[in-house]
């Protein structure tokens, strides 16, 4: 039997083999960005949602940039990645405002700098924004009301625990009884005009996601009509998921669009939106890496990488590792020539793995590993300055050209 892994392009395989730079030796990104475009144009083929970027999946200007070019909006969740969106030229009513810790000092910066569209968390995220409108030099201008999600997070009684929270509970949102304490009328500053849920994180069933949406429905429009709100915009968040472990599962996008047009139909709101975080870049992306030792304790077979959590957190914080393969030409597993490793990184800590993977027996030291899924939660996610290592390169791939967009820096540039 061979295998060839469905998430390595092999044609990008060459350009990484015959890469040479020695300030990547530590570990280098790699974001292919033709076939990044090409998925992109065919997630906008449809009229169902409106589609943003969770900006933290990945915010690297040429990321952002490609999401701007298929007519992707943003959702930002911090003054760093408004500033990074806004330097990439997009305008920002094109931009929204998540997260559970804005103040009123971010809040009334991000309403200055131009930014119409707010998910409020908390009842003072409401009551801030509503003064901070009011303070603006133009407060009673009908078209500087900001449009207003309120997000709300829902009990299940089956579910799951994830990142996200799940059944958990987070500080994301307020449940629906808080909501009901109050009235869109006494918010006269702002277009308070929808609803936002998001609970689920890397979801790989159509028919779960589905049954989850359709869950929603009735506790949000209850909620709407308890506090005079026309529901014209269901924001259900993003949470389609990337299957890392390779069990081959996989959602259905065409899947998901009938999906949603029967939820946004029962809902009766007019606009429907998401906002894809990792189904929208983490395939278009890799991670390179060399080994920089091996050896046999206790029978099991170890590899030590020249970085590990220090570039790619997620395994150790998720136990779900990023697909490996190693980087030879015309490399293709057999079957008997494979075995598994446990994969090490540098970092003083038993932490520092990305997993227990299968690799080709013969794997030797200095040989490159290419990790998959790495567009998104990689570099930013990452936790780069413990023991003083490089941060890693970032490379766009394109036209069938390698261009650096990040220069590898050593630890000297951040410690002080
Ligand atoms: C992180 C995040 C997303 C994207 O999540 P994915 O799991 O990558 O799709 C969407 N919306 C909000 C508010 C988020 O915080």
């Amino acid at each position: 039997m061979m295998t060839t892994p469905t998430w390595f392009d092999t044609s990008i395989e060459n350009a990484l083999i015959t890469h040479e730079s020695p300030e990547d030796e530590q570990g280098y990104f790699v974001y292919q960005l033709d076939a990044l475009k090409a998925h992109l144009a065919a997630l906008q083929q449809q009229d169902v949602i409106k589609l943003w970027f969770a900006v933290k999946a990945n915010p690297l200007s040429k990321i952002i940039q490609t999401l701007d070019s298929e007519g992707f909006n943003f959702d930002v969740a911090s003054s760093g990645e408004l500033a990074q969106v806004l330097a990439q030229g997009i305008d920002p009513e094109r931009v929204l405002n998540t997260g559970p810790a804005k103040s009123k000092k971010q809040l009334t910066a991000f309403v200055k700098q131009g930014v119409k569209t707010f998910v409020v968390e908390s009842l003072n995220q409401l009551n801030w924004l509503n003064e901070a409108v009011l303070e603006q030099d133009q407060p009673n201008c009908e078209n500087a009301r900001p449009k207003v999600l309120l997000r709300v997070q829902l009990q299940w009684h089956e579910g799951e625990k994830n990142p996200l929270g799940g059944n958990s509970l987070t500080p994301f949102g307020l449940s629906v009884s808080e909501w009901q304490n109050i009235h869109v009328d006494s918010y006269p500053a702002l277009d308070l005009c929808g609803l936002h849920i998001f609970q689920w994180g890397n979801m790989l069933s159509n028919e779960k996601m589905f049954s989850l949406w359709s869950q929603m429905i009735t506790p949000l429009t209850d909620l709407a009509n308890s506090i005079g709100m026309t529901l014209d915009v269901l924001d259900l968040g993003g949470g389609l998921g990337i299957d890392y472990l390779g069990e081959g599962q996989a959602l259905s996008w065409s899947r998901v669009i009938e999906d949603l047009a029967i939820i946004k139909a029962k809902a009766g709101v007019k606009e429907l939106w998401l906002e894809l975080g990792r189904y929208a870049v983490a395939e278009y992306g890799y991670y390179v890496v060399p080994v920089v030792d091996r050896k046999i304790n206790y029978n099991q077979e170890q590899l030590v990488l020249a970085a590990g959590i220090n570039h790619l957190l997620r395994p150790a914080i998720t136990d779900q590792p990023f697909p490996v393969q190693i980087l030879r030409e015309e490399f293709i597993a057999e079957e008997g020539t494979m075995q598994a490793f446990d994969l090490h990184g540098p970092l003083c800590t038993s932490m520092d793995k990305l997993g227990h993977l299968q690799l080709p027996k013969d794997t030797a030291v200095g040989e490159q590993l290419v990790f998959g899924y790495c567009g998104a939660y990689g570099f930013t996610e990452s936790m780069p300055f413990f023991l003083c290592h490089e941060l890693a390169a970032e490379y766009v791939y394109q036209n069938g050209t390698l261009t650096q967009v990040r220069a590898a820096q050593p630890a000297s540039s951040y410690l002080a």
